[in-house]
This record gives C-alpha cells, structure tokens and sequence, in this order.
C-alpha cells in the first residue's frame, strides 16, 4: 500500500495532517506533502478525514 495524493483536489484544509498521528504529512505551499513516508502505519485515518477526497491508500 502507498499513500497517494491528488493535489489537484486538495484544498491544503491540513485535517489529514491533524488526523495522523505519525507525523507523516505537512502542508507546504498550501497543498499536502508526504514528509515522513517511512512511519506510515496505513491506518487510513488521514483517508477518512479527507472531505475532498484529495488523499488515499492504494496498493
Ligand atoms: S484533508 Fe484532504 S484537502 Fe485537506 S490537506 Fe489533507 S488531502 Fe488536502
Ligand atoms: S495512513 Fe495513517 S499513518 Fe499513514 S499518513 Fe495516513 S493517518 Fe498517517
């Protein structure tokens, strides 16, 4: 599984980066950016609080 991001409908809201406790995501230049990809868990909850659909788990 990989963290996948359209940046195209991220909105830079940060909920994804609240939402994860691993310190995986920031936002930079208003967008979501993958900072820290080796401490993912794949707990989805990033996946879950995205309003815009903008962030997802893919095999
Ligand atoms: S929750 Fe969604 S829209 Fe908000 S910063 Fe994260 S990926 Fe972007
Ligand atoms: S899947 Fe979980 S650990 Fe990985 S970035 Fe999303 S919230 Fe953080």
């Amino acid at each position: 599984m990989a963290l996948k991001i359209d940046l195209d409908k991220c909105t830079g809201c940060g909920d994804c980066v609240d939402a994860c406790g691993m310190e995986v995501l920031a936002i930079e230049d208003d967008k979501v950016k993958i900072i820290n990809e080796e401490e993912c868990t794949e707990c989805g909850l990033c996946e879950d609080e995205c309003a815009e659909d903008a962030i997802c788990l893919e095999d």
